[in-house]
């Protein structure tokens, strides 16, 4: 059985940046806390609570004198000012990529254009959250242009995302059957499978290796895998191992 790893499987480079300064800050600093999960994926998140990351839903949960950690996906405006006020210590693990897009949403905002309600409008502007598919956004933008005149549509899917979902598509198309590794609370895993599935039925999401059914690769000759990017190293090297260790393998090509 031949396994093929797509490249730019899991992390990209935001959320392990994010991670890895969770990590630093809590080791440093001992308890840090965050305003929700840190990355879609419960494996990450239990290691990190190990490590003394704390998860708490608002500002006003966070003691005297200890940081929060502002999470790769950006933090609301109002957050950031009442952590300010509050004299909170910021940790900013903000991805660039991510400050991209509201600096082009603030900007579209200044030029008049906000798409608040769908109802027939002379201006808007449209960017995306940055892990969105390209079909979801052209179908959305389909819609849209039969109700904005003036329509300015900016890509900010990032790049990491496009790389990722472009290996999937090459890949899907080549094997017989899929593993697409990731948490099913996130959106990202799920929108990569759903990619995955249109070109290949034979697709199965899983959120690490025990979830492998060996009688998926039967008649299997090409197994494809890949994972969302809140996925860590260590659950792709997991699947790795138990498809290897299910038949005897041909090739590995990474
Ligand atoms: S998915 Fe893209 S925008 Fe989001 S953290 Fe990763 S690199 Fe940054």
């Amino acid at each position: 059985m031949k396994i093929t790893i797509a490249r730019d499987a899991g992390y990209c480079f935001g959320v392990r940046d994010a991670v890895n300064l969770a990590y630093e800050t809590a080791e440093e600093r001992g308890d840090v806390y965050m305003l929700g999960d840190i990355v879609h994926n419960e494996r990450v998140v239990e290691d990190l609570a190990e490590a003394g990351t704390k998860v708490v839903e608002s500002l006003d949960e966070i003691p005297d004198d200890r940081p929060v950690l502002f999470r790769a996906h950006g933090t609301a405006e109002n957050v950031w000012e009442a952590a300010k006020e509050k004299d909170i210590d910021i940790v900013d693990a903000t991805c660039p990529l991510v400050q991209e897009i509201h600096d082009e949403v603030e900007k579209l905002s200044t030029d008049g254009r906000q798409a608040s309600a769908l109802r027939k409008m002379k201006r808007a502007g449209v960017v995306s959250q940055s892990t969105q598919t390209i079909e979801n956004l052209q179908a959305i933008i389909n819609i849209l242009m039969t109700k904005v005149f003036d329509l300015h549509f900016i890509n900010t899917i990032c790049f990491p995302t496009k790389r990722n979902q472009e290996q999937i598509k090459e890949l899907a198309a080549e094997s017989d059957v899929m593993i697409i590794i990731g948490s099913f609370t996130s959106a990202n895993s799920k929108r990569l499978t759903e990619l995955a599935v249109e070109i290949n039925p034979s697709t199965y999401q899983v959120t690490c290796a025990d979830e492998i059914e060996p009688g998926w690769f039967d008649e299997a000759e090409k197994v494809g895998v890949s994972a969302g990017a809140s996925t860590p190293d260590y659950l792709i090297d997991e699947v790795h191992e138990k498809l290897k260790a299910h038949s005897p393998v041909t090739e590995e090509v990474f």
